[in-house]
């Protein structure tokens, strides 16, 4: 986080408190669409409208959901004014939240009512809930004429006496299908229990004992427990190593949010959040958190978003979206994995989960703990300017050691030609094996080879609508674009110059290296893990489980492995390219690259048995690989630190970009030279571009970047919306706004 503008630079103004008796005759309502600001509307007599009460109002000839922001504006007269059509029935957006989306929309430099989408997720939670029809056992005794199949028989005896449920459930839970659970129904032995709204949400308990903590953990629990019952506003570094606790840590503040009375938001990158984190949970406080990510199913959403909004959801994990839910009562943000690129939102309102959620905890004045064993160089500069507070756990739980990190210097420990595994790494593969223990190789690189090239024309697949080399994916067949989604069987022939089998796949992916794996250690069971093979938490959870229980020899795959997973029989990492990510020139390229290492290495050897990670690079003398090696995280950052200082970067000064598309490469170059032309100067400001983006065509659209470099404390977005005000682009160019870029394409 960068000091925020001031107030003022938000369009909508501050909403008055909720008066009583008749509103105004005329109120404005943000809409969430990407509009200058809020829109005045007539309020219709008898209808009564407060600040943050969501209402339907027409605009264009549609209905449309919006949020009374505040007084009118006065700027429709009232011949052309139309009227709020109806209020909904929940309770007003909180003035927090509506302060908060004001910011993030002055922060991002994005319109108003497009922060404002954010938070509506789920409009169908604004309609009240249709009733639910549950079923139980009607307590009619089967006649002659009902046929008791083997199928309904296991239904009745699933459902027992009492309980009422949902027929999917019911179905489920007997092994069914639902038609049987209809044909019951037909016969008179189930009968159908209409339930008003939604299901209820579980309360977790806070009470429940957690387990006993060790003199830092309960030191850094006491204090954030305090920091939590004084409704005191401020971010906390929790920085700890893997396993160190620093989970149990915050679930102890949680504990106290909910003894509060208050609601409690923990964020994690949404492949970290898996069944082990969601067991853990329910362990602690005995029922489960209302979830919030991608997979959460519309049914659920619609429940969860009004959950939210009354207070009855008491915690609720989720991906960086769930910071957008209109909590009625935030009493705790947790970020756990501070540091992950995946909090970083990039495309519509380009935000960084984890910076709202420090803003978010300033409006609202709630306490904000951000988790991480790597912490991000930004969080940790927080720190030193006292900023942030920091809590620290030195250790591993239970005295397990970390895991020793040796280098593979792959100019002298070469693997085979075609080969990707080092002799070194072999033999410690073969020695874990024998040992009855896992292994896991690590290489951050989906399908089977990043490159499919002609032998004899030299000729290079590509994506027909971006700048990307097409990705083979043997297993499924076919040719991937991992940018825009292409996909196209893999040609018999060479597109350029029509020779026949002359096409070969360059350098591996974790396909490629699962074919070497197989070849070496042929008994060994082995199981491919990339997010394409494996999407979503279950999936994560049931690999997690099979690994758990030694189903598995060797797992091979790509970050998703990297996140927190606990197994206990892994012993042995290697990570295959560990130079992979430092290519590329990007700002964070080093730091990422000693985080996603550091978190790999993590994997290894949690229990009582000690771990060795293995990585293969061709520069052992690069200071991130020497930083691995020698466990030295604060003097990483501190050289980082340094070199970032140095050359005038983040986060000791500001950057932002700003990527202009098009699908006419002549309009986006127009554009280009306009925007350029009009570029702000300043003696300690620089504006470098236009230049084509290092991914020049994007799904079919032509991209150019430019990128302003600012003082810490210059006031970017105030800049950046002045530039953009003086020029108007042309209809078919898109300029993208990304304030404290992360990603350089
Ligand atoms: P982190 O979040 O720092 O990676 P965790 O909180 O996940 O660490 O702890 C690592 C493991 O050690 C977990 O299985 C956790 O249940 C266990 N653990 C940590 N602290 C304690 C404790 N005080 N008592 C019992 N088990 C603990
Ligand atoms: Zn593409």
């Amino acid at each position: 986080m960068y000091p925020m503008p001031p107030d003022h630079a938000s369009s909508p103004r501050a909403a008055p408190a909720r008066a009583p008796g008749p509103g105004p005759a005329r109120v404005a309502v943000l809409l969430p669409l990407p509009l200058k600001g809020a829109y005045d509307y007539a309020v219709p007599p008898g209808m009564e409208l407060g600040p943050g009460d969501y209402v339907a109002v027409p605009l264009g000839g549609t209905r449309h959901v919006g949020v009374v922001w505040g007084p009118a504006t006065g700027e429709v007269d009232a011949a052309r004014l139309k009227p709020v059509l109806l209020r909904y029935d929940v309770p007003p957006m909180p003035e927090a939240h509506r302060h908060f989306l004001d910011r993030v929309a002055a922060y991002t430099v994005s319109p108003p009512g497009a922060v404002l989408r954010l938070s509506l997720g789920a409009t169908a939670a604004l309609a009240p809930a249709a009733p639910a029809i549950l079923y139980r056992r009607s307590g009619r005794p089967a006649g002659p004429d009902t046929r008791l199949t083997p199928a309904r028989r296991k239904v009745l005896e699933a459902l027992g006496d009492e309980a009422a449920r949902p027929l999917g459930e019911i179905a489920r839970l007997a092994g069914v299908g639902t038609g049987v659970v209809r044909g019951l129904v037909d016969q008179g032995l189930l009968e159908a229990v209409p339930v008003p709204g939604d299901r209820p949400l579980p309360v977790p308990d806070w009470r429940l004992p957690g387990p006993e903590l060790s003199a830092e953990q309960a030191a850094a629990a006491a204090d954030l427990v305090a920091q939590v019952r004084e409704h005191r506003a401020g971010t906390v570094l929790l920085d700890g190593v893997t396993g160190s606790g620093k989970t149990e840590v915050y679930f102890e503040a949680i504990g106290a949010c909910l003894a509060e009375g208050r609601q409690a938001l923990v964020l994690v990158p949404e492949i970290a959040l898996t069944g082990q984190w969601l067991d853990r949970f329910e362990r602690r406080f005995g029922q489960p958190p209302a979830e919030w990510h991608s997979e959460v199913s519309s049914r659920d959403r619609r429940r969860n978003w009004r959950a939210a909004a009354t207070g009855a959801a008491r915690v609720v994990v989720g991906a960086r979206s769930a910071l957008f839910l209109p909590y009625a009562d935030l009493g705790l943000i947790v970020v756990d994995e501070e540091h992950d690129g995946a909090f970083k939102q990039e495309d519509g309102v380009i935000y960084h989960g984890r910076d709202m959620a420090v803003l978010r905890g300033h409006i609202g004045g709630i306490p904000v703990v951000l988790a991480s064993a790597t912490p991000s160089l930004e969080s940790v500069i927080n720190v030193e300017t006292g900023r942030y507070r920091m809590l620290r756990l030195p250790d591993r739980h239970g005295g397990a050691q970390l895991p020793e990190i040796r280098m593979i210097d792959l100019r002298r420990d070469r693997p085979e030609r075609q080969r990707w595994l080092a002799p070194t790494l072999v033999r410690a593969m073969t020695e874990t094996l024998a040992a009855g223990e896992q292994a896991l190789l690590f290489l951050n690189r989906r399908g089977y080879a990043p490159l499919t090239l002609c032998r004899a024309c030299g000729h290079r697949l590509e994506c027909p609508s971006c700048t990307a080399w097409l990705v083979e994916h043997r297993l499924a067949g076919r040719l991937q674009c991992h940018h825009c989604g292409y996909s196209t069987a893999l040609p018999r022939q060479c597109p350029a110059c029509g020779e026949e089998d002359t096409l070969a796949a360059c350098g591996p992916g974790v396909e490629r290296l699962a074919e070497e794996v197989a070849q070496r250690f042929p008994d060994a069971r082995v199981e491919l893990v990339a997010s394409d093979t494996l999407t979503g938490p279950r999936a994560i959870e049931a690999l997690v489980d099979r690994v758990g229980r030694h189903e598995v020899d060797i797992l091979i795959g790509t970050q998703v492995v990297a996140k927190g997973h606990h197994f206990p029989m892994l012993t042995l990492v290697g990570v295959v390219d560990a130079d992979l990510g430092l290519h590329g020139g990007d700002l964070r390229a080093g730091e990422r690259t000693f985080q996603l290492l550091s978190q790999v290495a993590g994997r290894a050897g949690r229990a009582e048995r000690p771990g060795i990670v293995y990585l293969q690079t061709l520069d052992p003398a690069h200071p991130v690989m020497q930083a691995l090696a020698r466990g030295d995280r604060d003097g990483f950052l501190a050289a980082e630190a340094e070199g970032r200082r140095q050359a005038h970067m983040p986060p000791f000064a500001r950057l932002a970009a700003l990527i202009l598309s098009s699908p006419s490469a002549p309009d986006v170059d127009r554009a280009a030279t306009m925007l350029a032309r009009t570029a702000p100067a300043a003696p300690d400001l620089s504006v470098l571009g236009p230049a084509p983006a290092p991914l020049a065509v994007l799904r079919g659209r032509h991209r150019r970047r430019f990128l302003v470099n600012a003082p810490r404390r210059a006031p970017l977005q105030a800049i950046l919306r002045d530039w953009l005000d003086q020029v108007r682009l042309p209809a078919s160019v898109r300029c993208q706004i990304d304030v404290d870029p992360y990603g350089f394409l």
